[in-house]
């Protein structure tokens, strides 16, 4: 038997209920594989993300990839809880920090701390390793609430990618073959930035940490699955006018490919007053006081770039 004449057996099963929309994840899995994949597809939510900073492109390029990847891993959370990826350069490299995050039942933001003078001397588009230099690394956390054990994977920052990062985590710290396309960009229509990526993970039946594609069979199966999904352009990724489902159909319509539910996602962050208190509470008297300007105290979240203003008495300090 060869290969077309067994897959031209297998048809071809979507659920055909007028695609997907922005600011979705789409979980799916490959017919007769033990192949599952999640496509994420950002719109307003990652644009919110990046305009609420006014970051160079380089930098809202990797904000934008960095928050499609929390939304992909962190819509694979079956309980309520937290997951957060951050890049960590080691050395001086002009992305010091870049953190994304995915709150049940789909909250995301992001953002990135980086030296602009060091950023500028890169020229236009640096690549990536420019960007975060050598020596950093890439963490995973999950934290799902008091009762449950906080888990955290570090992975080091290789690769030409923050895909190929995220590929070298899975490997490392879960043994389960990974990949992985992540894409921002504006959009040359709209000009409003748009974020997506898609990944797929082989999950030999399901045998968590067991021993993965021993099996010839299996091993075809999943290069066949991860080279499809490899061969997919940023510019697909992102197109307002290719729905997932089309897309998913694009890739993998000759093996067949199922979808389930889609999880909608948002930009929210999760800033408040007591939270931004709490952090000042940490500040030492002194760096307090050279922050008092007009008899009050300025705090800015990181992520939202909300401003919350407090009265020195607020944080502790004698009138
Ligand atoms: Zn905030």
């Amino acid at each position: 038997m060869t290969d077309s004449a067994k897959r031209s057996d297998n048809r071809p099963i979507i659920v055909a209920d007028g695609g997907t929309s922005d600011n979705q994840v789409q979980p799916f899995q490959i017919e007769g594989m033990d192949v599952r994949g999640r496509a994420i597809r950002l719109g307003t939510a990652v644009d919110e993300i990046i305009i609420a900073h006014d970051y160079p492109k380089a930098i809202a390029t990797l904000v934008g990839q960095m928050v499609a990847l929390a939304g992909l891993l962190g819509s694979i959370l079956k309980f309520d809880g937290t997951v957060t990826i951050q890049a960590k350069a080691k050395d001086s490299a002009p992305v010091n920090f870049l953190v994304a995050d995915f709150d049940t039942p789909g909250h995301i933001r992001g953002y990135a701390d980086y030296d602009a003078e060091a950023l500028a001397a890169l020229g236009a588009d640096p690549d990536f390793r420019s960007l975060v230099g050598h020596g950093g690394y890439m963490a995973m956390t999950i934290d799902q609430g008091a009762d449950m054990e906080r888990y955290q994977g570090i992975v080091d920052l290789t690769g030409e990618s923050l895909s190929d990062c995220a590929v070298t985590y899975f490997l490392n710290s879960e043994q389960t073959p990974t990949a992985l396309r992540l894409a921002a960009d504006i959009d040359p229509v709209s000009g409003h930035w748009r974020a997506g990526g898609i990944m797929v993970q082989h999950l030999a039946r399901g045998e968590e940490g067991g021993p993965r594609l021993l099996d010839r069979n299996e091993q075809e199966n999943w290069r066949r699955a991860s080279i499809l999904m490899e061969s997919v352009k940023a510019v697909e990724l992102l197109d307002p006018q290719l729905d997932l489902h089309s897309l998913l159909y694009r890739l993998y319509h000759e093996d067949g490919v199922r979808v389930s539910d889609p999880l909608d996602v948002a930009h929210q962050c999760r800033c408040s007053r007591d939270k931004l208190l709490a952090v000042l509470g940490t500040f030492p008297e002194d760096d307090l006081r050279h922050m008092i300007k007009d008899e009050k105290i300025e705090a800015i979240c990181q992520f939202c770039s909300r401003a919350y203003h407090f009265a020195p008495k607020d944080v502790g300090l004698a009138e």
